[in-house]
């Protein structure tokens, strides 16, 4: 087995492994044996959420391995139609439910849906689910500079993370930095670019990788890793898992860093958060 992850401190004080697995597009039909193959090589933090359909696989997973609860951090999301005070608990009570948990480690509104104007309604519901300690901490996915100014200017709780689309060709420097001067870390979805950018071909990801004996994978991790972000790329392939958690023997230098992040151009592999709902 693989160094286990780093692990990183919220503003809430709970900790939260750096690098975890994700499950958005995984079959649901295929989860438990994807996520127990996660969980045997190493991995304790699993990204779900409602909507990717998959939380049942995922707790059934979580059971079959037999690890202690207080080893793993479990996220998932509250989907868009159900943005709201009741209709959240009542999606949050489904999803514990579906995963077979008594508590989650992270729950988040998945994207602001600004539209339908209820994020700040349902952030006030996370609130409440976090004082009954059934999910440890709260947060946000999806959201940008102006609809975190509004939880932090309305409501109580400041979100722990802001789960966005974030991978060297796209690194949202605005909302990244506005969460981080706020004390909200930032989770990398699409760390990758989930493949639909050609970044392990970037010659500078393509050198550092022959440097460290890495592949350009592992080079792009270890990018986020030391910039501060907490993500999970997915893989359904076991021999992927591993690599991908296999990124805690190198370190990327000054330069190394610097260079990847000039990788910066403009474009999102998916939707306008404005234009979700
Ligand atoms: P990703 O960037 O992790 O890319 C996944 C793809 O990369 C895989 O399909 C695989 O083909 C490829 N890959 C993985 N490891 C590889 C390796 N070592 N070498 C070569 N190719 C490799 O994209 P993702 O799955 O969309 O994002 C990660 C997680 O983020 C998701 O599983 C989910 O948990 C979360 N997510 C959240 C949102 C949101 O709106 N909050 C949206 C998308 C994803």
């Amino acid at each position: 087995m693989t160094k286990p992850a780093a692990t990183l401190t919220l503003n809430d004080g709970h900790t939260i492994p750096q690098l975890g697995f994700g499950v958005f597009k995984v079959d649901p039909g295929e989860t438990t044996r994807i996520v127990r193959d996660a969980l045997d090589v190493g991995y304790r933090h699993i990204d779900t959420a409602a909507i990717y359909g998959n939380e049942e696989g995922v707790g059934k997973a979580i059971a079959e391995s037999g690890i202690a609860r207080d080893e793993l951090f479990i996220t998932t999301k509250l989907w868009n139609d159900r943005q709201g005070t009741e209709s959240a608990f009542a999606a949050f009570e489904e999803s514990l439910e579906k995963l077979g948990l008594d508590y989650v480690d992270l729950y988040l509104i998945h994207w602001p849906a600004p539209a339908n104007d209820k994020f700040l309604e349902s952030w006030k519901a996370l609130e409440k689910i976090r004082e009954s300690e059934r999910s440890r901490s709260i947060g946000v996915s999806n959201f940008l500079v102006p609809h975190l100014d509004r939880v932090l200017t309305e409501t109580d709780i400041v979100p722990v993370v802001n789960q966005i689309e974030l991978h060297p060709a796209h690194q949202q420097r605005e909302v990244t930095a506005f969460a981080r001067e706020n004390g909200i870390h930032i989770e990398a979805w699409g760390p990758l670019g989930q493949g639909k950018y050609p970044l392990f071909e970037a010659q500078v990801i393509a050198e550092a990788a022959e440097e460290h004996g890495k592949s350009p994978a592992q080079v792009v991790i270890r990018w986020h890793l030391q910039t501060g972000n907490i993500l999970f790329p997915k893989s359904n392939r076991r021999e992927r898992m591993i690599e991908n958690l296999d990124v805690f023997d190198f370190e990327l230098s000054p330069t190394e860093i610097s260079m990847i992040s000039a990788l910066e151009r403009a474009g999102r592999v998916s939707s306008h958060p404005n234009d979700v709902n």
